[in-house]
């Protein structure tokens, strides 16, 4: 048997019921395979073994008081994977589906993430089972002070800088980042995605949605092609789907999806942007649910389907895709149907959005497929120049942080072409993405001997 099957064996046998994870960890470890022969050193001193068993796993309980004065618990997780290049870094998830195996599926590929960046970061993730949704402020502030007061011990702004993610924007990041300035009476950049007033950096909460445009600008580029134009489906409607929309309008895309956990918007006419200040007045402040917006604007609502079986059951032509909800979200029927209705290009907002059928069928039929921790890199990466700014105590102007992003996503995505091309499979971006973030990774392992 093959050192990577050995592994992928290894890691279902440990922990059977975290699928994510085996999921992540089969997705990055076959493509591994062309460095297994360039590299014997790696293979001697154990780096595929030891790249995927974090650091450390911190598990810990929420206690906090409802509005009715009731004691709930929750639980919550910090999974600190591999700090080779750089502090951990990554966001933290708020959602009921939270686990163990989510968590140490998004601090792996987080690992290669942001090795890909450019920017010294290491790899990290967290979160909890809390829902905030239908939780007042208050409850939320308890929450994220309660989660706090244990999670300061273990984070620090040279040992692990957390983020937001999935149920975490700006109302919790200001909760958390509060607390631990209370606690350790210090201002400092332990956490990033802050707001402007206390250390944030311009551009970090358009950045994953810019990213990912800019990403597949420049695999559009690959063909001589642009977004002017093009018909544009987005699922999801939160700060990653909302800066996505906001850049493919300005690229000259039309915007004819969005979504939430409870259905699909389909409008035809586009989402120009009054439209999408209504979305995003909808879901940040009066966090509303997305059927509003057909009762707003006449457009159609598809109860209970994603954006992919809407296009799949509809028909629905696009051009270009930008899955910007949640893992797993694309399967093998909605992807063929993505095909047969003319997508050629699709650009991960979301983390692992497409299941492993779904990437062959791209894969196999020619499509432009920019992997998550390729082209959504954009939101660390802006993290990583807020935790800069905090650490020169200067801001940036938003053109200033919108052209390094940019800058990055491009060398991101050369980065892909250049590693796919070098380990015998040209324009592979999921086995481009996956080497590049890897070897950068185990060369510093390396360095550091058997720790
Ligand atoms: P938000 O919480 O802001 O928005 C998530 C959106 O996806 C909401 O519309 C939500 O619906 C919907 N959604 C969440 N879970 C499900 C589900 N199980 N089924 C259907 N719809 C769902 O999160 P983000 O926009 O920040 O994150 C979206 C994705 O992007 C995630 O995969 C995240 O890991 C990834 N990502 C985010 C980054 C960031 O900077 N924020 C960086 C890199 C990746 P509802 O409103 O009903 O909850």
């Amino acid at each position: 048997m093959s050192l990577i099957n050995e592994l992928i064996d290894k890691v279902k046998k440990q922990d059977p019921e975290q699928k994510e994870f085996h999921q992540a960890v089969r997705e990055v470890l076959e493509t591994l395979e062309p460095t297994i022969n360039k590299h014997p050193e790696f293979v001697k001193a154990g780096i595929y073994e030891r790249i995927i068993e974090p650091d450390r796993t911190i598990i810990f309980r929420v206690p906090w008081l409802d509005d009715k004065g009731n004691v709930q618990i929750n639980r919550g997780f910090r999974v600190q994977f591999n700090n080779a290049i750089g502090p951990y870094k990554g966001g933290l998830r708020f959602h009921p589906s939270v686990n163990l195996g989510i968590i140490k599926f998004l601090g792996f590929e987080q690992i290669f993430k942001n090795s890909l960046t450019t920017l010294p970061m290491g790899g990290a993730k967290g979160g909890s089972d809390f829902d905030p949704k239908g939780k007042s402020d208050m409850e939320v502030m308890k929450f994220c002070q309660s989660f706090m007061r244990e999670l300061f011990r273990h984070i620090g702004a040279d040992c692990d800088v957390p983020a937001g993610d999935i149920g975490v924007g700006g109302r919790e990041i200001g909760f958390l980042y509060g607390y631990y300035k209370k606690i350790r009476n210090e201002h400092t950049g332990v956490l990033t995605g802050k707001g402007l007033p206390y250390g944030g950096s311009l551009v970090r909460p358009e950045a994953t949605g810019y990213g990912a445009t800019y990403f597949a600008a420049e695999m559009l580029a690959t063909r001589g092609q642009d977004l002017k134009g093009k018909t544009v489906a987005v699922s999801g409607s939160g700060n990653v789907a909302q800066y996505t929309i906001e850049k493919v309008n300005e690229l000259g895309g039309k915007v004819i999806t969005v979504s939430d956990s409870n259905g699909t918007i389909v409008d035809e006419k586009g989402i120009d942007a009054s439209k999408l200040k209504y979305i995003i007045d909808l879901k940040e402040i009066r966090r509303g649910r997305i059927k509003e917006y057909a009762e707003k604007y006449g457009a159609k609502y598809f109860d209970g389907l994603s954006v992919w079986d809407v296009i799949r059951k509809e028909n629905l032509k696009v051009e270009v895709a930008f899955p910007s909800a949640t893992q797993n979200e694309i399967d093998d029927k909605n992807a063929q149907a993505l095909v047969n209705n003319g997508c050629f290009c699709v650009s991960e907002g979301a983390n692992m959005p497409s299941t492993p059928n779904a990437v062959r069928i791209f894969q196999d039929n020619n499509v432009l497929y920019g992997p998550g921790k390729a082209a959504n890199a954009g939101g660390v990466s802006t993290s990583g120049l807020e935790m800069s700014q905090n650490s020169m105590r200067l801001l940036w102007s938003r053109e200033e942080v919108d052209s390094r992003l940019r800058g990055i996503m491009k060398s991101i995505h050369s980065s892909c072409l250049d590693a796919s091309d070098y380990y015998g499979k040209k324009g592979d971006y999921v086995m481009g993405a996956n080497i590049a973030g890897f070897v950068k990774v185990a060369r510093a392992m390396l360095a550091y001997g058997i720790v």
